[in-house]
């Protein structure tokens, strides 16, 4: 559709525009013929309405003519948003040359912006169009010179040097609910609003902000500090929603969640119930839907500027069959994967449930099977250890592959704990090196074993420096942090030399997100509840387990709170003891660094053809070959070769 026009005319158009001024154009006619898609299915090509019809609009009131002062986009991954806010700093450039700041969270995600997407789309343009708009001599990597005295410049978010001193006209604010406040409360948002004042009593300045939502703080109003930032202000804009007729009855709607029907089985036959006569909208229907749909603002006044909500299902770049994965995938992955879903596809803040679900409801629940076995389907055998004053406790669990979970032991070794070759650690050494039961009688030793070093150290170093599989931990809160990383090593002598044993290594746990997750599967009701099947993540406990075990693991619960203005959340202890939740906490770090999360379904299958075969047959089949290479010790990637003697011990006994 974007045949390339004769030379020329390309010439004659390069003379032309080099000796007449350039006549003013609105931006949603300017980006079809400047901006050169970098990436994507359609590489190379003129940016096009066709795909993104909602963003026609968008660009319509960031357009120079048009009066508004302030556009706010709410939006979900993959809508074209971004490329369209740095179009625009294009746009303004070439057609109304002021001063711009574009400003990111982090300068990490800066730099990936400018050299993954803003630097290639100027090249290409000017490229195209013959233009030469940006002076590469005069630019830098975050600054880019316009004509004599004007610049575009790219800003960190969090760093405050890059929100003062320059005004500037027209500003981008990108994921700009990723934003925080500095260490004295100072908001990075006020700062930046600062560099416009010189436009604000014209009010001829002009501001785009955009993001994926983050937490919902519960404020009805979304007022409170502390709220999602493009929320906050979605509120109070216009609050535009793309608006679809349904192909039976006509009646325009906007896509929903709720109405979303999913096929588990068949998630390409996935499609929206349409409100009013419960027709249902599949994929085909949906794309020529959107194409001919429309933004209807929800309120109006004259103190209301335009936003826009712009989410998965009106994105012609997604599809029903995508969304119902994503949904699918996020409902094993707990309260991370809830709001993820929220907000990276639903373009919808979230609210954190974290409270643990009540003890006595979770004991009505443990099943019959056989302490001390590991269930059909645990693939992943994994423990977790803690270290207190007087002894050890210590969970085993078996993991699934879609992330249900088994507890197969969960002890408690009293004794002293200063020393690693006596009281409870002996105890704790016997057990762990004992051979488990799986369903089919096989006997399988711990794949790998977490041990707390928040309390004794160096005993805890030294114990797991002599095991094999087995990983000093360190619990580490705050939100974001993953799983389990690298750790760092710190055995360095006084003269700064290394000591002999560099093995002497804790391994960063992140137990904010773990927590989240084991606290959303222990709400997810299963069979136990009267549910067709045990979900994803569903978490299975054999009847004998104690009250006291089940008072532990729900010892917590996840508290949001404002200081200084900022949204602060955290888990707290609701009581003392609450080992074997901490134990649980590492087991899943574990099976994380195992590969829970990372296994391709045909790494499951090798894993479960050599854990599970179906029959006795390959008895006289050669020893299972190791799913993975050798593991480099610090690299969290692979999952350690099995150890086959005991299996094959117990083959030669058959
Ligand atoms: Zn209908």
């Amino acid at each position: 559709m974007n045949a390339h026009p004769g030379a020329l005319r390309v010439v004659a158009n390069v003379l032309a525009d080099a000796i007449r001024p350039v006549p003013p154009m609105p931006f949603q006619q300017w980006i079809g013929k400047n901006i050169v898609l970098v990436d994507g299915d359609r590489k190379g090509e003129f940016w096009s309405a066709e795909d993104a019809p909602y963003l026609t609009e968008i660009a319509g009131c960031l357009s120079q003519e048009h009066p508004c002062n302030l556009v706010t986009v709410r939006k979900s991954q993959q809508t074209g948003v971004s490329i369209l806010a740095m179009a625009w700093v294009l746009y303004i450039a070439e057609m109304c040359p002021d001063n711009a700041l574009y400003v990111a969270p982090g300068i990490d995600l800066l730099q990936d912006l400018n050299s993954g997407k803003l630097q290639p789309l100027i090249d290409t343009w000017q490229e195209k169009t013959g233009k030469r708009v940006v002076d590469a001599s005069g630019s830098t990597t975050y600054t880019k010179k316009i004509g004599q005295d004007t610049f575009i410049y790219l800003g960190n978010a969090n760093t405050k040097k890059d929100l003062s001193g320059k005004t500037v006209r027209y500003g981008v604010k990108d994921e700009v609910s990723k934003w925080e406040l500095f260490t004295d409360g100072s908001d990075p948002e006020t700062l930046f609003f600062g560099r416009f004042t010189a436009f604000r009593r014209q009010k001829n300045y002009k501001i785009l902000e955009l993001s994926t939502p983050e937490l919902d703080s519960g404020d009805p109003l979304g007022e409170g500090p502390g709220h999602c930032r493009i929320d906050r202000s979605f509120r109070r804009s216009d609050q535009r929603f793309w608006h679809i007729r349904c192909p039976e009855c006509g009646t325009e709607q906007v896509q929903l969640d709720q109405n979303l029907i999913i096929d588990r089985g068949h998630p390409h036959r996935t499609a929206m119930a349409c409100v009013k006569c419960g027709h249902r909208i599949s994929e085909m229907e949906r794309v020529v839907a959107v194409r001919q749909g429309r933004y209807i603002p929800t309120l109006s006044g004259p103190d209301r500027h335009p936003g826009f909500h712009v989410d998965a299902f009106m994105s012609l770049m997604m599809s029903y069959e995508a969304i119902a994965e994503d949904r699918l995938a996020s409902e094993g992955k707990g309260e991370t994967g809830a709001k993820d879903y929220h907000n990276l596809v639903l373009a919808l803040p979230y609210q954190m449930k974290g409270n643990a679900p009540d003890h006595i409801r979770l004991m009505e629940r443990r099943e019959a099977y056989q302490p001390e076995t590991i269930p059909a389907g645990g693939l992943l055998f994994v423990g977790g250890a803690d270290v207190q004053g007087h002894g050890i406790y210590l969970e085993l669990v078996a993991f699934g592959q879609d992330r249900q979970s088994w507890t197969v032991a969960a002890e408690y070794f009293p004794g002293a704990t200063d020393n690693p070759t006596a009281g409870a650690w002996v105890l704790l050494d016997a057990f762990a090196a004992r051979e488990f039961p799986d369903a089919h009688g096989v006997l399988r030793k711990l794949d790998a074993l977490a041990v707390d070093s928040g309390y004794h150290t160096s005993q805890v170093l030294e114990w797991c420096r002599r095991r094999p599989d087995t990983y000093a931990v360190k619990g580490e809160p705050g939100r974001g942090r993953p799983a389990i990383s690298q750790p760092q090593r710190k055995s360095v002598t006084r003269k700064g030399k290394r000591k002999r044993y560099g093995s002497t290594m804790s391994w960063p746990v992140g137990t904010w997100s773990l927590k989240a997750e084991f606290y959303g599967n222990l709400h997810k009701p299963g069979l136990a509840a009267g549910e067709p099947c045990d979900p994803p993540g569903y978490c299975h406990f054999h009847k004998e387990l104690g009250e006291e075990y089940f008072q532990q693991i729900t010892a917590e619960y996840f508290e949001q709170k404002l200081l200084r203005g900022k949204l602060y959340e955290e888990w707290r202890p609701r009581r003392a003891d609450n080992h074997w939740l901490d134990c649980r906490i590492y087991s899943m770090a574990m099976a994380e660094h195992l590969g829970l999360s990372r296994m391709t379904d045909s790494e499951w299958a090798k894993l479960r053809a050599e854990r599970e075969p179906v029959v006795e047959a390959d008895l006289l089949a050669p020893a299972p070959i190791a799913i993975r290479a050798e593991p480099k010790p610090e690299t969290p990637a692979a999952l350690p070769p099995k150890k086959t003697e005991a299996e094959n011990r117990w083959k030669k006994r058959r």
